[in-house]
């Protein structure tokens, strides 16, 4: 059986749209499903990377309010001690640990601030403790600032004593605005003087204002006449901030300005030494307030950062929903194969069901058919022979006469033949379907056996027809057939040209074309309508017609076509309603 499905295109078509849905449907999730996997993974670098940035925040904050508490603490030291010592101030730093305390306090200083008039004075007091102390640069100036103190004092911090800080632009600019803030404030980004001349690496000082003590710093004017110096810190700032972040896991890096713009010129720290170096897409910028002054600190992302976005990761999930989009694409297709399978399947099983029901029916109407086929030539026997029993019960003579008697007889014979037909058929039936109709072939010939059959049927037609068949021959066929079987073939068609010719002549034509004997048998009859001319051949077929209107079981046809296929020919039929038909058998002749 071959599964052909016979489905409407209707559904197909929906078939067709359902799989292009899923497609789209496919391709549109993965594409939504792609792009938030790559927002949220950006999302999450991006969450990341600011966690990083504050966390370098507010390290440096911490630090540098550290810083200032022990400028703070410093300066309170000195208030309370009144006309502090050089020495004082020395021993307090070293007593409090201070550098121990602050890690990343490079050093802690003091300078004095005086006007000139006080200079001479404030140099010859140095010279107690300092022989060779001087206020450097040298130059006339309204008012002077001398570091005495900067602890540690090493090689490198000694070099600073002395100095007039207030004389430099940068550092008297803080300075001024120190005293009058009153708070701890940043130079923006200096060389501090006790640099080597080679190094000169970049640095701020850190400024916290002394004012007299008790004085009043309640005015602008009363902070600048009574300050007398400063506590301050300096700061190299790569050792600042590589103290700052000594014990945190970096994995960012921060360029530092001390500017509120990123300038080269004010670059004062670079944790990888590396300029830009944008990484995975991210960096930041952040505006620090320290000391009064703002920083710019420029964030990018380290190497070790590892982002969570990646290209490939992106891809790979793009890849899975494309894959898993095509599986369903797949599951799809396999589940409409088996739908339509299914569907054949039972379209099938309705055809047999329906061919069941139509052989049942056929069975039905053929024992009706048979029953009354048997019946009609069973009464007509049963009548003649009542006939008879009252004759000569009668002891008539006149009622018992050889014509008389002739002619019953006659009529037996003719019925019994039916009878004897019928039975034939019946059996033969029952042998094609077992595969017991075996052909017992010889040399015959063609001519011969058809007029044989004409010479036997010639009193039916004369009856009916009132002539016997025209037979055209040209000249001997001879084959290789069943002579009995063929004859069969004949006596049916012709006896169908009787019953269904409408007492029309009935013609034959025998021919051979090649290695093909054509035997036709024509009629003038009913015909047979088109749409029953495929069906005449079946077991039990009678084209439409009922037991009651022409004799028959419609097993005839369905016999002959197997005995000329069991001579491997065929037997065609062309007929039109009302016209007659011609049934035409071909044989070949071996
Ligand atoms: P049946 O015994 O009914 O004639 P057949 O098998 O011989 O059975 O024929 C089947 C049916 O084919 C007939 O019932 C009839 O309807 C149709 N048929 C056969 N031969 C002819 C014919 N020559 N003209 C018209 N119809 C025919």
């Amino acid at each position: 059986m071959k599964l052909q499905p016979s489905l409407s295109s209707e559904p197909e078509k929906k078939n067709v749209l359902a799989g292009i849905l899923i497609l789209v449907i496919g391709l549109l999730l993965t594409a939504i499903i792609t792009y938030y996997f790559a927002m949220m993974n950006k999302a999450e670098d991006l969450m990341r990377f600011d966690y990083e940035t504050h966390l370098i925040i507010r390290r440096i904050q911490n630090r540098m309010s550290q810083y200032e508490g022990a400028l703070i603490q410093t300066r309170a030291f000195l208030n309370n001690t009144g006309n502090v010592q050089r020495h004082q101030i020395q021993s307090y730093i070293k007593d409090t640990e201070i550098f121990k305390r602050y890690p990343g306090l490079q050093g802690i200083g003091y300078t004095l601030m005086f006007s000139a008039k006080h200079k001479d004075a404030y140099v010859s007091e140095m010279r107690k403790t300092i022989p060779d102390f001087r206020i450097w640069p040298e130059g006339r100036r309204d008012t002077y600032t001398s570091i005495i103190v900067l602890e540690p004092f090493d090689w490198r911090n000694q070099k600073a004593i002395g100095f007039d800080m207030y004389q430099e632009p940068t550092r008297r600019s803080a300075m001024d605005k120190a005293i009058v803030t009153n708070q701890a404030t940043v130079t923006k980004k200096i060389i501090l003087v006790q640099e080597d001349e080679g190094e000169k690496l970049p640095g701020f000082n850190f400024y916290l204002p002394v004012y007299r003590k008790g004085s009043d710093t309640s005015t602008d004017q009363k902070k600048q006449a009574n300050v007398i110096g400063f506590i301050y810190s300096p700061f190299r700032t790569h050792e600042l901030f590589r103290a700052i972040f000594s014990d945190l896991d970096m994995k960012v890096d921060v360029e530092i300005y001390a500017n509120d713009k990123p300038l080269s010129d004010d670059l004062i720290y670079d944790y990888d030494l590396k300029k830009g170096n944008v990484r995975y897409g991210l960096e930041s910028t952040e505006i620090l307030e320290i000391g009064g002054m703002q920083f710019l600190l420029h964030f990018t992302p380290l190497e070790n950062f590892r982002p969570s976005y990646s290209h490939w990761k992106t891809f790979g999930v793009f890849l899975g929903g494309i894959l898993i989009t095509y599986l369903l694409f797949l599951i799809y297709l396999f589940a409409r194969r088996q739908v339509r399978i299914a569907k054949i399947i039972a379209l099938e099983k309705e055809r047999l069901l329906q061919k069941e029901k139509e052989h049942v029916s056929a069975r039905d109407d053929f024992l009706s058919i048979a029953s009354h086929e048997l019946k009609t030539p069973l009464t007509s026997l049963k009548l003649q022979a009542q006939v008879m029993k009252r004759a000569i019960e009668k002891n008539d003579p006149m009622a018992i006469t050889p014509q008389r008697i002739k002619a019953l007889v006659e009529q037996i014979d003719s019925q019994s033949t039916r009878l004897t037909r019928l039975v034939d058929d019946m059996l033969d039936i029952s042998r094609i379907r077992t595969g017991r109709l075996k052909m017992i072939k010889d040399n015959a010939e063609l001519n011969s056996i058809v007029n044989d059959v004409v010479e036997r049927l010639s009193p039916q037609f004369m009856n009916s027809v009132g002539s016997p068949p025209t037979v055209e021959t040209h000249g001997e066929i001879k084959g290789h057939w069943d002579r009995f079987r063929l004859e069969q073939v004949f006596v049916n068609l012709l006896t169908n040209a009787i019953r269904y010719g409408e007492k029309r002549p009935v013609q034959i034509k025998v021919e051979r074309h090649q290695n093909m004997a054509h035997v036709c048998v024509i009629d003038q009859g009913i015909g047979i309508a088109p749409e029953n001319i495929h069906k005449i051949f079946d077991r039990f077929e009678r084209a439409g017609m009922s037991a009651s209107e022409v004799s028959g079981m419609g097993l005839g046809l369905f016999i002959t076509n197997q005995i000329v296929k069991a001579h491997g020919g065929t037997i065609e039929v062309r007929s039109e309603v009302g016209k007659g038909s011609t049934f035409e058998v071909i044989l070949p002749l071996h």
